[in-house]
């Protein structure tokens, strides 16, 4: 008996197809990635996302995870988006053979894979713009622009709600509320579309650390800000607060791939009249800040980074936008060392846990300096924690001070060193004290007026005063800005 169902094993596995480099329409896609789920069923899951495009097809995600389904503290969540653009279709066929090679990998025993989906939980949106492929698809896959909007022609990559107006415009005033900025959001410039709409909630829902938006037209990979403070159209560098962690990411990239960051590859040469027609990537090193290249407004990616504690950059796979038939398998051969060095990096920095006596606190700010030169530099951009507490504080290599805080309890410091080549953050954990336990009480000191009314001091219990005076202590020996 046994061994007739290992015959029967054995047979469905054989008989399971392998995969094919070819562009896959919008009847395959979701049965590629129902394929995989039932080879690797115990470490995947397949949904689609609240709302499908404007012509009802499904936005179909693949997610693997050792717990599929559910987020755990200390597991950082990685997504990847292929052809938000319709017509730029190699991102669709990657995430494709992505999801397969993870899947074989992790059957074949595989390690550094077995490892990353233990550690990580991973999601492949392979098309976010399933109507513009089959627009850009019919119409022969030449056009520059045939097919990269939605079906109601609207730009994906431009509809998403401008944050960055509004961070900018706190910069200006010099002040220093810098994260989760959607709820900042007086009005909407143009109304949403339901992929746009579908992306955000999926964004807002799950808490991503890293993430990014495949694209084609060019080879480089591009991170924030995309839109310029000025208003510059063009070669405006425009820094995020965390250009250099964005940097090394998009260097992560670039430098794993086949040839996105050789110095000496010939530039994209496009027959259109767009100025970053002339640009060669390759000469500075495989990455561009994205204003620096071109400012937009609506872009996905900076939206991830303001209203959310999500790191996205944008990959631009190639020259073609819609790539050959016969050139996908190699093009993966091209990629596919890149695209899992990109996913390790959400293992970057430090992560932890902030707790008070009673459990998990959610939504505590934890805030960073970098202490790493001479001059402290403060990181303008703070992170929360989630559901359980946990926090992921994608960092580079240095030392920082990092500050847990939230109303209600004091503010706890400590100092850390983030080392090179990481492959799981350093771990650093927070318990808060509130306040209100820090007064005297009756117990401890019989009855004493409570508040500054009558201008009296606090008195604060032994213990804690001596708690309060070291991390006050701490944080005077760390000089701040
Ligand atoms: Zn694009």
């Amino acid at each position: 008996m046994a061994f007739l169902k290992l015959l029967y094993i054995v047979f469905l596995y054989s008989a399971s197809a392998e995969f094919v480099w070819k562009h896959h329409n919008n009847e395959e896609l979701p049965l590629v990635l129902e394929e995989v789920h039932q080879k690797c069923s115990n470490i995947s899951r397949v949904y689609a996302l609240t709302e499908p495009s404007v012509r009802h097809v499904p936005l179909y995600v693949i997610e693997f995870s050792d717990t599929p389904g559910f987020h755990q503290p200390y597991k950082p969540e990685v997504k990847y988006i292929g052809n938000i653009h319709g017509n730029e279709v190699l991102g669709r066929e990657l995430l494709l053979g992505l999801a397969h090679y993870l899947c074989d990998q992790y059957l074949n025993h595989d390690r550094r894979i077995r490892s990353l989906i233990h550690s990580t939980r991973i999601h492949l949106l392979p098309s976010m713009n399933p109507d513009g492929w089959q627009l850009a698809t019919n119409s022969g896959g030449k056009d520059y622009l045939i097919g990269r909007a939605n079906n109601h022609s609207v730009d994906l990559n431009r509809n998403f709600p401008d944050l960055d107006a509004i961070t900018f415009e706190l910069e200006r005033q010099g002040i220093n509320h810098n994260n989760h900025l959607l709820k900042d959001l007086t009005r909407l410039a143009a109304p949403l579309e339901p992929e746009t709409r579908a992306v955000m909630r999926w964004i807002m829902s799950i808490p991503f650390v890293l993430s990014a938006a495949m694209h084609g037209g060019d080879l480089v990979a591009n991170y924030p800000y995309d839109e310029s403070r000025t208003g510059a159209p063009i070669s405006e560098y425009s820094a995020s607060p965390d250009d250099d962690t964005f940097r090394d990411l998009a260097m992560a990239y670039a430098t794993a791939h086949a040839d996105m960051a050789s110095t000496t590859r010939r530039g994209c040469h496009t027959t259109s009249s767009d100025e970053s027609a002339t640009y060669n990537f390759g000469k500075q090193g495989g990455v561009t800040n994205g204003a620096a290249w071109y400012s937009l407004k609506g872009g996905m990616q900076d939206f991830n980074y303001l209203a959310t504690n999500c790191f996205e950059i944008t990959l631009e796979l190639g020259c073609d936008k819609y790539t050959p038939e016969n050139e996908l398998a190699r093009e993966w051969e091209r990629n596919r060392e890149a695209l899992i060095a990109y996913i390790w990096k959400a293992h970057v920095g430090v992560k932890g846990i902030v707790t008070d006596d009673s459990g998990f606190i959610r939504n505590a700010v934890v805030s960073v300096v970098n202490i790493t030169g001479s001059v402290p530099r403060p990181i303008r951009h703070d992170v929360t924690t989630g559901a359980y507490g946990d926090y992921y504080r994608l960092l580079t290599p240095g030392h920082y001070e990092v500050t847990a805080s939230h109303p209600g309890y004091f503010p706890v410091s400590r100092v850390v060193t983030v080392p090179r080549h990481q492959t799981s953050a350093h771990i650093l954990n927070f318990r808060l004290e509130p306040t209100t336990s820090w007064f005297d009480d009756e117990s401890t000191f019989g009855i004493y007026p409570h508040g500054l009314r009558d201008g009296q001091p606090r008195i604060y219990k032994r213990s804690l005063y001596q708690q309060v005076a070291n991390t006050m202590l701490e944080r005077k020996d760390t000089p701040k800005q």
